[in-house]
């Protein structure tokens, strides 16, 4: 545990293409054991504007992780430990839909999850939770990311958009990318379930920045590949740096009025006696001990 560090309130996580972030200030790195394991990698804290912030890269250093292997439980956990209180995950992903163009930012506003083979949850082991989930992503965070892409003239997407999370690690056939079209889903990729559930169960504001690489397997003669995915994310890293760099002040300040902070608040069905007793709760007190202790 990093019980000697001073809080950290704000965290970056990052995705394929993105596995460093440059401008930070008075940088440290923090290696943390949860009891889930180890997390991708030691996080990198550092300040922007003498604002602290904590940066993990999920695919780990040097992109040695796949979207499957990836201990999100690890991960988020490690990030509430230092105090972390929200999360903007970045994301590479394929465009589903015409308008939709490489090197465009998407803030999505759902995710539909297809995702098939990860553990999704903290609970379990004696204690049972139900969170919300119907809004996946803290409004609160997307409108603040939605004005800034704006300021920077970055082009964009906000309303109605979904992110579709395959499991991969393989890219989508051209039938599957058909129906994804066809069901109105705007990106695909492979990496933010489970981490958005996570953050919710660990009452975390989360919003992803979905990074526009390609256009899945739309378009024959232009499908999707990794070292295409490359390229364009070493175009758009410059307007990403930009975004992060205006983007961290501004939402230290915000007060965080949203629900996210309180989603397990009603969330948790197992009896108050049982909970404390459970086999899981020493390991989940780090979430639960404001409602139990
Ligand atoms: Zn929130």
């Amino acid at each position: 545990m990093a019980k000697q560090i001073e809080p950290v309130k704000i965290a970056v996580v990052g995705g394929s293409g993105i596995s460093e972030i440059s401008g930070f200030d008075n940088v440290t790195e923090v290696n943390i054991e949860t009891p889930f394991g180890k997390p991708s990698a030691a996080i990198t804290v550092g300040t922007i504007d003498n604002v602290r912030v904590a940066f993990l890269p999920r695919h780990g250093k040097g992109h040695t992780i796949l979207p499957s292997e990836i201990n999100n439980r690890a991960n988020i956990y490690a990030l509430k430990s230092l105090g972390v209180e929200q999360i903007i995950s970045l994301t590479a992903v394929g465009s589903l839909q015409q308008n939709i163009k490489p090197k465009d930012f998407v803030i999505p506003e759902q995710v539909f999850d297809k995702t098939k083979n990860r553990v999704n949850t903290f609970f379990g082991n004696g204690i049972v939770a139900h969170v919300g989930f119907a809004d996946p992503f803290c409004n609160e965070l997307r409108d603040i990311i939605h004005k800034c892409v704006t300021e920077l003239a970055i082009e964009h997407h906000f309303s109605d958009t979904t992110y579709l999370c395959i499991e991969g690690p393989q890219f989508s056939t051209r039938a599957e990318s058909k129906i994804h079209q066809k069901n109105g889903f705007s990106v695909v990729g492979m990496t933010i379930v489970p981490e958005a559930k996570l953050a919710r169960e660990a009452e975390i504001c989360y919003a992803n920045i979905a990074l526009v690489t390609d256009y899945d397997v739309q378009k024959h003669g232009e499908e999707v590949a990794v070292e295409k995915v490359m390229e364009v994310m070493d175009a758009i890293s410059t307007a990403c740096k930009k975004l992060i760099k205006i983007l961290i002040p501004r939402i230290a300040v915000r007060e965080g009025k949203c629900q996210c902070r309180h989603a397990l608040e009603n969330a948790v069905q197992t009896s108050k006696e049982e909970v404390t007793k459970a086999p899981a709760y020493k390991d989940l007190s780090l979430l639960l001990k404001k409602y139990y202790e």
